[in-house]
């Protein structure tokens, strides 16, 4: 059996955190691959070490100084080691980053570096063996991952019968330069590690006890989710549930690896399974109807009306393609006879909503088209909802009896998920009275 273990950067906060991942990895042989994020923060005053990095970089570029960002980081770093009584030679790692500091810094090099020197901390407290991630993730000029380069590159170096302790975030184009990832990467280089060392489960211990059913900053005491599908993780984190890097689950389930989510904090509690199929263990324990509710304010819906459209071929292929002329992601299009409603981001149409429609209005000539920028998404996702008649109507009698206005709806064939629109202003509104229908007196009637 092995295991891939990826601690984030609350697991590594202090000397504390990092006792208690060394316990966490000592317990079990299998945790064999260790990924770390940087260390992040351990109290509520401090800042992320790869804020200050990002931080620090913009300083260096326009030529102001970076020292009052950068003390603090060195500060963590020294007090951590000294801690923990650790042999790491601090001055020589800090004076080579040091020795880069200019104008020209290479911003993904210096942010890499605090995933860097937390996994030379980690590898020293634990005795494992540190494998330097810009050695064994290798991208390509295409950003892409080239996931047969990184297998050889790693098999080569991770041979040590020590644990092998990696860097999350980063890796290194085909010049050598560093490339970092998009801002939680380390969730990925923890997947493609499993994926390339073939590993029984990717553990990712963070500060939460798993995936939780709804938001608990709109939920308090939020139950969490025993297992859940991949597809179902995917549809939840899309929609704004973000323990897990949104990239993290493709690397894992090509190979079907299931996905451990686990709380550094509190190690004997299971935490939620992730994998392709749940139909198995679901048989002996059957899940909630509904496995999540996830949402995000901050939509847009531009719904038009064009009279014959829908028996006109390639009306739609005309009208998204305003969108992608602009880059715009389209969201969804709920639409009936002759009338569609564009749903995006607000924030990724803002710039541009007034050309948009200038142009919607050009080439299609609506007969009517409105606008509508005050629009909260949320998903409700449930394996269990497929092929169970009624769920769909009692999600609506239940918005109705709450007085929450839907303003549009959306299904797939799947049946995996239900997609509605409400105002912004309804948005929690919405959530808590699924929450209490479909998941509170579910498990009060167990
Ligand atoms: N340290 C990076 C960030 O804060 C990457 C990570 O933690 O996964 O985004």
């Amino acid at each position: 059996m092995i295991k891939v273990a990826k601690f984030g950067g609350s697991s590594l906060a202090d000397e504390i955190q990092f006792e208690k991942v060394k316990q966490i990895l000592n317990e079990e042989e299998e945790r064999k691959f260790v990924v770390v994020s940087a260390c992040g923060k351990a109290r509520e005053d401090e800042h992320k070490v790869t804020d200050l990095l990002y931080l620090c970089a913009a300083h260096l570029h326009y030529g102001v100084s970076a020292e009052s960002l950068f003390q603090p980081i060195e500060e963590k770093y020294y007090r951590i080691k000294e801690k923990l009584g650790l042999s790491i030679d601090l001055k020589k790692e800090f004076e080579e980053i040091r020795n880069s500091f200019s104008k020209d810094i290479d911003t993904d090099y210096l942010v890499s570096r605090g995933e860097y020197l937390t996994a030379k901390l980690l590898a020293d407290h634990i005795g494992g063996t540190f494998v330097d991630a810009k050695d064994v993730i290798c991208f390509g000029y295409d950003g892409q991952v080239d996931m047969e380069k990184s297998r050889n590159a790693f098999l080569a170096l991770a041979k040590s019968d020590q644990k092998i302790v990696i860097p999350g975030f980063y890796g290194a184009l085909p010049n050598g330069r560093i490339r970092v990832m998009t801002r939680g990467g380390s969730d990925i280089t923890g997947a493609i590690i499993a994926n390339l060392v073939d590993a029984d489960i990717y553990e990712n211990w963070t500060d939460v006890s798993g995936i939780y059913v709804a938001d608990p900053r709109i939920i308090k005491d939020s139950l969490s989710c025993k297992r859940l599908t991949y597809r179902e993780l995917r549809g939840m984190s899309y929609m704004g549930a973000n323990v897990l890097h949104d990239d993290a689950i493709f690397p894992v389930k090509e190979k079907n690896i299931p996905i451990n989510i686990r709380n550094t904090n509190d190690p004997k509690h299971p935490g939620t399974m992730i994998m392709n199929d749940c139909s198995e263990p679901d048989e002996k324990d059957p899940p909630r109807i509904i496995t999540g509710i996830a949402g995000k304010e901050g939509y847009t819906i531009i719904t038009l009306v064009k009279n014959h459209s829908s028996t006109a071929v390639g009306f739609l292929r005309e009208l998204l393609s305003v969108f992608e002329e602009y880059k715009i992601s389209v969201e969804s299009v709920p639409n009936t006879v002759d009338t569609y409603s564009i749903i995006v981001s607000s924030k990724a149409v803002s710039s541009d909503l007034y050309n948009i429609l200038h142009q919607i209005q050009n080439r299609i000539q609506p007969d009517e088209m409105k606008v509508d920028e005050d629009v909260a998404l949320i998903a409700v996702v449930g394996r269990r909802m497929q092929a169970l008649p009624g769920i769909s109507g009692s999600l609506l009698s239940e918005f109705g009896r709450n007085m929450v206005n839907i303003k549009v709806i959306s299904q797939s064939a799947d049946e995996l998920s239900i997609v509605v629109g409400v105002a912004n202003k309804d948005f929690k509104k919405a959530i808590g009275c699924i929450y209490d229908r479909f998941v509170l007196a579910q498990e009060e009637s167990v």
